[in-house]
């Protein structure tokens, strides 16, 4: 049978796993991390660093394509990866989510409406880019960020010089702040021949930079939920895309802005697991294993809650209503830490 070499041992890689498992798939994942989530649901597991290059090659030898849970894999290992297995999501796709400049841009290329940005190196650039764009704003690092790290708010040009002192020194980006009534994300898969399915878009919240809820159906008129679907259908045909990638938009008078995308299965689409036939898990490894994709129709609408920190301490009681559990096992509680979610079903869907 096949495998899937997955770059990435934390909860997303878990359920990949899981999923790929279903379908008689094997996944062998890489993870420089000792104990990763992943580990124990995944047919095989190397723990090494993304510098070693006998641990790479031999894990690119082992497996038929390779995948990936997180957008921030080093390019040297890509490059020597891509020698040896097909990588979906492609090259194109991770250059692109990597940087949230060139990502701005891209979008912006497609005639998709951002926040207003400007790239920041130093002092200079942060005053220029105020003068232009305005406050609120919100400094950003261009790479590497998650969970709302790596951000500064700007709410006066007094703030600038505290700002960037917060990004220590790596290149970063000005976003003007974006007055939105809501967010959602709409979460899109591509195969390899073209064929495109998306989920309805979701509704998050935010607390504290971390995705707290999401709802689905997300508040949006009709006309917005198709703007959400040709956008996604417009992203992934632009990056000649494989697998499953979510969009993470804000809603406005003025219509949906793009806020960034992920070129991986997302956080807002875990209701999937309980709402859909073929939740985004399976969906990913379809994509990327060479089978046709499953509807994304939603049979149920889902309120989706992360588990967070000291959240676990609520799984006795959870286990008493008919929330579906769903645990990463991770040793170490940690505050702001992801350690699993729970999805409630409030009906089944008109
Ligand atoms: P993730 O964990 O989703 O990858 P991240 O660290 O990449 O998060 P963003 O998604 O860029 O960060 O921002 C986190 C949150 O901050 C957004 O979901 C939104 O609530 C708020 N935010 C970010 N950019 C803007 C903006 N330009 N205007 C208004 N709010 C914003
Ligand atoms: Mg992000
Ligand atoms: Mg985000």
């Amino acid at each position: 049978g096949a495998t899937i070499g997955i770059l990435g041992g934390g909860q997303l890689g878990r359920m990949l796993s899981v999923a790929a498992s279903r379908l008689g798939i094997k996944t062998h994942i890489f993870e420089p991390g000792a104990n990763p989530p992943a580990g124990e649901v995944a047919d095989k597991i190397t723990t090494a660093s993304y510098d070693d290059v006998e641990a790479l090659t031999a894990f690119g030898k082992s497996v038929d394509v390779i995948t990936y849970e997180f957008e921030n894999i080093p390019t040297s290992a890509l490059d020597l990866l891509e020698s040896l297995a097909p990588i979906h999501p492609g090259r194109q796709a991770l250059a692109t989510s990597q940087d949230r400049l060139t990502e701005k841009a891209f979008l912006q290329g497609l005639g998709l409406q951002t926040a207003p940005f400007a790239d920041v190196g130093n002092a200079d650039d942060l005053a220029k880019a105020i003068a232009e764009i305005g406050t609120p704003a919100i400094l950003k690092t261009r790479r590497m960020g998650y969970d709302g790290k790596g951000q500064a708010r700007i709410m006066s040009p007094d703030d600038a010089d505290q700002a960037l002192a917060d990004m220590a020194g790596a290149p970063a980006i000005l976003e003007g702040f974006i007055s939105f009534s809501h967010e959602v994300s709409i979460i899109g898969a591509r195969s390899p021949d073209g064929a495109v399915a998306c989920y309805d878009p979701g509704e998050n919240v935010h607390e504290d930079g971390i995705l707290r809820t999401t709802t689905v159906p997300a508040k949006l008129t009709p006309s917005q939920r198709t703007d959400a679907v040709l956008l996604a259908a417009n992203i992934l045909n632009a990056l000649d895309y494989v697998g499953v990638m979510g969009v993470e938009l804000f809603v406005t008078p003025n219509g949906l802005i793009v806020n960034e995308i992920a070129p991986r299965v997302h956080n807002s689409g875990h209701w999937t697991q309980n709402g859909c036939t073929i939740c985004q898990f399976e969906q990913h490894i379809r994509a990327v294993a060479g089978w046709p994709l499953g509807s994304g129709s939603r049979h149920s609408d889902v309120v989706m809650e992360n588990l967070i920190g000291d959240d676990m301490d609520r799984v006795p009681e959870l286990a008493l209503t008919d929330a579906a559990i769903h645990l990463y096992g991770k040793a170490e509680v940690k505050l702001g830490r992801k350690m699993g979610h729970v999805n409630r079903i409030v009906k089944a869907a008109t």
